[in-house]
């Protein structure tokens, strides 16, 4: 039975990325040799790395003066290393969420984080607006996508600092406007690779600002000066988002991709919205997520859920069960899940209800 992958991360890749990484693990660039077993420093695997810059550089208009990195330790390490590496006094944080709860955290070991806005009074089911940034904060840091809670800011914010943000689950599925960040960070087990690489985009004049002393690893010029290649890269994952960013490249780039994923997340809310058995756990559209969509079941039909996830599972449908700060069911549609896989669940939907 084919599979519909709504898994929120490791989730779904391409069949094209999924194919050519396939490809490469018997026969890597004609060398006879697997992906898995050649040098970082041979010709072929630089020119993987090589392209897989330019490539991001194309796909998010990024501007002179910034780097891309592909590093180790998840975004979880970036919750540190961003403020260990550019938090001199003061920082202000968007608190929408447990990785944004974890980020704010770290960053209190390094300074001062006043936290500007937060939506911790109803777990986390909108994005705070009104907020005021201090002009004297070194960076203002939000999630731009919180993947437990199904929440997503859309258009880059405007503040009088620069920005930090954790894309990591929304990355590649709308344009932004790079040059507004100091940096940009995401795992890429969402919509990129699979896990084990991390994105980094950082403009490298916010860097050598701070006193403090930066153990090599974690100093984010260390890997520039090397190419993202001080130590061993992930060399897997990186070759994997080579092929989601020819992918996407070919696709038609983000923009394209944002027109596809809003089109999945509308049919999907319609027919939340117009159910009697399920309800939105995000109730203002502007702060639903396209990307991680939340429901439940209304308390009537409450007892109901467990048995809608097996009914989902005889359908080929995987990986709704929502996260469990939450409940219910998350879906998530990420760039690279097909438009019939969110049919599909609506139709399950429709005749659980039916049935009921
Ligand atoms: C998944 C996720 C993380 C955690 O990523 P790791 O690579 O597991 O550290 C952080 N932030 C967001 C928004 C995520 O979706």
């Amino acid at each position: 039975m084919k599979k519909h992958n709504f898994y929120a991360g490791p989730s779904i890749l391409s069949e094209y990325t999924i194919k050519h990484t396939a490809d490469a693990i018997l026969n890597f660039a004609n060398t006879g040799l697997s992906v898995l077993e050649v040098s970082h420093r041979s010709k072929e695997f630089q020119a993987v790395i090589d392209e897989a810059q330019a490539l991001v550089k194309e796909l998010l208009n990024v501007p002179d003066g910034y780097s891309v990195l592909f590093l180790g330790g998840g975004a979880s390490l970036q919750f540190c290393m961003v403020p260990m590496n550019i938090l001199s006094g003061k920082a202000a944080y968007l608190e929408t969420g447990t990785w944004a709860v974890n980020a704010i955290k770290e960053a209190r070991l390094f300074g001062d984080v006043e936290v500007v806005g937060s939506s911790k009074d109803s777990n986390f089911s909108y994005i705070p607006k009104g907020f005021t940034v201090p002009d004297d904060v070194d960076y203002f840091h939000y999630t731009s996508n919180n993947t437990i809670f199904g929440t997503e800011v859309r258009v880059d914010p405007d503040v009088n600092v620069p920005m930090v943000c954790d894309m990591s689950s929304d990355i590649f599925s709308r344009p932004i406007d790079v040059s507004k960040y100091n940096i940009i960070y995401a795992g890429a087990q969402k919509n990129l690779a699979p896990a084990g690489v991390t994105l980094v985009i950082v403009k490298d004049e916010c860097l050598g600002k701070v006193e403090r002393a930066i153990p090599t690893m974690l100093d984010y010029r260390t890997h520039i000066k090397k190419g993202s290649m001080f130590n061993t890269p992930p060399v897997l994952p990186i070759y994997s988002a080579l092929m989601t960013l020819r992918y996407y490249k070919e696709r038609g780039g983000v923009a394209e991709m944002e027109k596809i994923d809003l089109k999945k997340a509308g049919l999907l809310y319609d027919a939340i919205d117009s159910s009697k058995m399920f309800e939105g756990t995000v109730s203002d559209p502007a702060d639903r997520s396209i990307m991680n969509v939340c429901f439940v079941m209304t308390p009537e039909f409450k007892e109901l859920e467990k048995e809608f996830v097996d009914f989902c599972g005889t359908r080929g449908i995987v990986g709704i069960k929502g996260h469990r700060s939450v409940g219910g069911f998350r879906a998530s549609l990420y760039n690279a899940l097909p438009i019939e896989s969110v049919e599909v669940l609506i139709d399950a939907m429709r005749d659980f209800e039916k049935a009921h």
